[in-house]
């Protein structure tokens, strides 16, 4: 992915800044239905809703974390169910036998290192086993309300798209953007460009003829409008 999005180049961070100008200017920023985790109600909540999160509708992840936190709502009784129950009351989220490793070893740190007591810091909840950096904004955003963007699939697309931020991984785009955006985005950042991403540049037949940032976007300057798929 890398290489292709070379040849498409990256916007200015002038321009960048004119780009979040517009956004926040057409879509609208922190409202319902705007929201990460449905279930983010505490931080052990936030982050074990995320893990479940991987590769699973948003429905499905939160009919899962409804059924587990239902079985336990901390980590230590949640280290006292067997294996099987954590297995059956995620099984709506998939991957269900490795995201009950995930979460019985992030339980286990989680106790170990920090008492049991989620941490505040990107690098704190980093390193927690299952917790990447899109688990750690998401958490810090939602749950911590810290200004910060976070870059789950939709973000990576459009920002790679558009040139606001490059990476091969959306860990690789939320540090491109992290040093890109300017600090007044950071708050309703993510908003804007998941709404973006969800009535604009759709992933497949974005509306590039309307699109408020067509001037600024790197790709429709290079090649037009991106023909189907997540990039191009
Ligand atoms: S011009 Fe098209 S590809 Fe570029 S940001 Fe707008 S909708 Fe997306």
């Amino acid at each position: 992915m890398a290489d292709d999005l070379a040849d498409w180049g990256e916007m200015t961070k002038r321009e960048v800044t004119r780009a979040f100008r517009t956004l926040a200017e057409v879509m609208p920023g922190n409202v319902p239905g705007a929201k990460g985790p449905k279930e983010a109600i505490d931080p052990f909540r936030g982050c074990v809703s995320c893990m479940l999160s991987a590769q699973s509708r948003d429905e499905n992840t939160a009919r899962a974390t409804k059924a587990l936190f239902r079985l336990a709502r901390k980590p230590h009784t949640m280290l006292r169910l067997e294996d099987a129950v954590i297995v059956n009351a995620i099984k709506p989220a998939g991957l269900y036998n490795n995201k009950t490793r995930s979460i019985k070893k992030f339980c286990r740190a989680l106790i170990e290192n920090f008492n049991g007591v989620v941490p505040r810091t990107r690098e704190e909840l980093m390193s927690l086993p299952g917790i990447g950096r899109k688990c750690a904004d998401i958490v810090l955003q939602f749950v911590f309300d810290q200004n910060t963007i976070a870059v789950d699939t939709h973000v990576h697309r459009i920002c790679n798209r558009a040139g606001i931020a490059r990476g091969a991984t959306p860990d690789q785009t939320a540090m491109a953007l992290e040093a890109r955006a300017p600090d007044w985005a950071l708050a309703e950042g993510h908003f804007w460009l998941i709404q973006f991403a969800k009535r604009v540049c759709v992933s497949r037949n974005p509306r590039c003829e309307t699109c408020p940032l067509q001037k600024l976007c790197r790709h429709y300057h290079v090649h037009g409008q991106p023909k189907s798929g997540r990039l191009h």
